[in-house]
């Protein structure tokens, strides 16, 4: 395998998060009945004129600033010519020569890529090149039965903005990362849910494998549509090792484009470099060019730009996170906004026990990639109320735990539960000297140890005293109790 050199470039589809579509005023939303959101427009009804969408425009900028991008003063729009029974006005609408963003790239941060292979990262810090972003619509969607097919048009018309990068990525694992990377920075700005699993991120992988030492670039193979980040990765690697199986073979690859099987593991060919399509691109005439200056200062002006993970990540290692646990809480809008919520309103509790609550016992419960706030039963508020309840000794951490859960079935609120299940810590020092008195009187010979210098036994003293308060003693109190009754 090391005898050839593996090259990649991505084409990443992400559905913009705008009301309307991109060029009639149909509401964009998933799983509504069949074709209830369609118009003249998007139905591509003959005299039927595009509205540019102007929030799916300023999307894409600001899309473009966050990623280093520059915007051409002008752009404009194109057809693209070609019949699909889900496109009825016969050409798809798209940016060729003047896209909305040049340029720019995205940062592959060691915890963008897969755990596996986080510890032997080829190139730490890579920055992968953009070539281009531009703005297009979506297609509808066909449904291919036994005998027939059905067409929903309810998606054709929704904003799409392609991303395309430079053949800058080396493995399947910077794939992975590539794709991690731009997904956060993409939902930190609102621009796109991003979630390749319900289709508003789509990818296409062109890969090409030389010979080492040979200069030009092997044939590039299109592996179209991938829908999961796992797939992109598993169809790289299976790729990978059938085109070198083919150039061991001595056999020549030749351009094409290629589906993957995710439940067969392996690509199949779809289609070659003779049956390409002949788009015959020209510009639209029912579009005026976009000026872009005014949107660019209409976002600046807005405000300062959408923090991005990165830099989220940063200033979340400021409060004295660590760089794993920053990076974790960073990597979704409704992370960060849950674990910025909760540090808020309890300041007196450290943020990194804060931080270590939410990564650990919160994000055990909920999928990182898929909760909403509005979904749970608790606030952030009343989450980090249990953490603090840790902190100052009201109840031990494995009653957190218990607390939490119920919390997270019920909605109940921390003192109540802490009440129902009778966890209140006796933290009375008048009660908890008498139970440690009592012990003290009882075992003479472990006094002895404890003066003679025996942490242990110590430890041993607390052991009886929680036993003795059936767990409820303040085990810190105790063993200040301790200490100051026997070493004085
Ligand atoms: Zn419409």
């Amino acid at each position: 395998m090391s005898k050839y050199i593996l090259t990649i470039g991505l084409e990443v589809h992400a559905q913009l998060t705008t009301r309307s579509k991109m060029f009639c005023a149909c509401p964009v939303e998933y799983g509504a009945e069949p074709n209830t959101h369609t118009c003249p427009t998007c139905l591509g009804l003959p005299g039927a004129l595009p509205v540019l969408n102007a929030a799916a425009i300023e999307k894409t900028i600001l899309t473009g600033m966050l990623l280093g991008c520059e915007t051409p003063p002008v752009v404009n729009w194109d057809r693209k010519n070609y019949f699909y029974p889900d496109m009825p006005k016969n050409y798809q609408i798209t940016q060729m020569p003047f896209p909305l963003c040049l340029g720019g790239g995205v940062p592959l941060g060691e915890f963008d890529y897969p755990k596996d292979a986080q510890k032997s990262i080829a190139n730490p810090g890579k920055v992968v090149r953009l070539t281009r972003i531009h703005l297009e619509e979506d297609v509808g969607k066909s449904t291919h039965y036994d005998k027939f097919t059905t067409l929903d048009f309810n998606r054709a018309g929704t904003p799409l903005m392609e991303i395309v990068s430079e053949p800058d990525i080396d493995s399947a694992e910077e794939a992975f990362a590539y794709l991690t990377s731009l997904r956060g920075i993409l939902r930190s700005a609102g621009v796109s849910d991003a979630d390749m699993e319900k289709g508003n991120l789509r990818c296409d992988v062109n890969i090409s494998l030389r010979p080492e030492g040979q200069k030009e670039l092997g044939a590039k193979i299109e592996l179209k549509n991938l829908n999961s980040m796992s797939a992109v990765r598993r169809a790289i690697k299976f790729e990978t090792e059938r085109q070198a199986g083919c150039l061991d073979r001595g056999e020549k690859l030749i351009q094409s484009t290629r589906r993957w099987d995710d439940d067969r593991g392996e690509t199949t060919l779809m289609r070659t470099k003779e049956d390409a399509h002949d788009y015959r691109y020209f510009p639209d005439p029912d579009l005026l060019p976009v000026h872009t200056d005014v949107i660019k200062k209409r976002i600046r002006d807005a405000g300062p730009l959408p923090e991005v993970p990165k830099s989220k990540s940063m200033r979340y290692m400021g409060m004295g996170l660590p760089e794993y646990t920053a990076s974790v809480l960073s990597s979704t809008p409704s992370l960060s906004g849950f674990f910025e919520c909760a540090t808020d309103a309890w300041k007196q509790v450290p943020a990194v026990k804060m931080a270590n609550w939410v990564s650990n016992e919160f994000l055990a419960k909920v999928d990182i990639d898929n909760f909403a706030l509005e979904s749970l039963k608790f606030t952030p508020t009343s989450f980090g109320e249990i953490v603090y309840y840790t902190e100052n000794g009201k109840i031990s951490n494995n009653q957190a735990k218990e607390v939490f859960a119920e919390m997270f079935e019920t909605g109940k609120p921390a003192a109540e539960i802490i009440k129902a299940k009778g966890f209140e810590q006796v933290s009375d020092t008048g009660a908890l000297e008498a139970i440690v008195e009592k012990i003290l009187a009882a075992n003479p010979d472990k006094v002895a140890e404890v003066q003679a210098g025996n942490e242990k036994a110590m430890n041993w003293f607390t052991g009886q005293a929680m036993k003795a308060s059936q767990g409820k003693a303040n085990p810190k109190m105790v063993t200040e109790i301790v200490r100051k009754k026997v070493l004085g």
